[in-house]
């Protein structure tokens, strides 16, 4: 295969420019990174797994009317996506008290929140991705008020569709992190859901045990990280045929 010119690199994917213009190719690395980069390590078949996930997950919200940058994926750890410009903003929203509104707030781990709330950050590794206002938002133009109400609309319809589809396999959704583009068709601008979800930007606890099925494994030391990605996978029913042994097969990327 020849090679294709690389337009981003971040730390757990790669972009390349894809087959036709206004695509894009998102590889998905096994690279595990936390707390801003400072610890850094690799989880064996992350990739794999997040490539499966992401596709299975944006497809769904695709047939419930969420518009997504998901295209179709290659091979096991591409996908095709539509390019967009990202919106510089991660959006986070949370059902169960957990990681930094725990820390932040007080807000006792595992409780269950009033309503789910919505947070907006500053994607700067510089500044450590800081929590930002809608004024903020707004004031500097990092998305125009239009585009704030219609990411907040999204990622409550996303939160509705994910927090069923994982009750249903026994995991509670305690939070997630999302990211929005802009896609340019047609004289007109709207702002889909980019990026990827996965175990990686997810919190995910098993409903009878609590037990940790997501990246916070990676962050807290915890062990047994890669069987938890492996088990959200096999719990959604996507798990690469042949099993572990999948997971750990070549790249296709030359
Ligand atoms: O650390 P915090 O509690 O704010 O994270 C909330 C959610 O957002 C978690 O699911 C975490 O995995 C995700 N997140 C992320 N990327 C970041 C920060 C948070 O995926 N840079």
């Amino acid at each position: 295969m020849s090679r294709r010119r690389q337009i981003y690199e971040g730390k757990a994917k790669i972009l390349y420019e894809g087959p036709e213009p206004g695509t894009l190719v998102q590889y998905f690395k096994d690279d595990a990174t936390a707390f801003n980069g400072q610890k850094k390590g690799v989880i064996t078949g992350k990739g794999v797994l997040n490539n499966r996930i992401s596709e299975y997950v944006m497809a769904n919200l695709g047939d419930i009317g969420v518009p997504t940058h998901f295209i179709r994926r290659l091979n096991m750890r591409e996908q095709l996506i539509k390019q967009v410009e990202i919106i510089p903003l991660e959006v986070v929203v949370r059902n169960i008290g957990a990681g930094s509104i725990h820390k932040r707030l007080g807000v006792p781990k595992g409780d269950r929140l009033p309503r789910s709330i919505i947070e907006f950050y500053l994607k700067s590794d510089p500044l450590d991705d800081p929590m930002v206002s809608e004024e903020h938002i707004t004031a500097f133009g990092w998305a125009t008020p239009q585009e704030i109400d219609d990411m907040m609309s999204m990622a409550l319809r996303i939160n509705d569709f994910l927090s069923g589809l994982f009750i249903g396999i026994g995991i509670k959704l305690v939070d997630f992190k999302i990211e929005f583009g802009r896609l340019y068709e047609n004289d007109e601008v709207r702002v889909i859901l980019a990026d990827e979800i996965s175990p990686d930007s997810c919190r995910l606890w098993d409903v009878k045990t609590n037990e940790e099925l997501d990246k916070d494994r990676f962050r807290q030391d915890l062990g047994r990280v890669e069987e938890a990605y492996q088990e959200v996978a096999r719990r959604l029913g996507i798990f690469p045929e042949g099993g572990p042994r999948d997971i750990q097969g070549p790249d296709t990327l030359q």
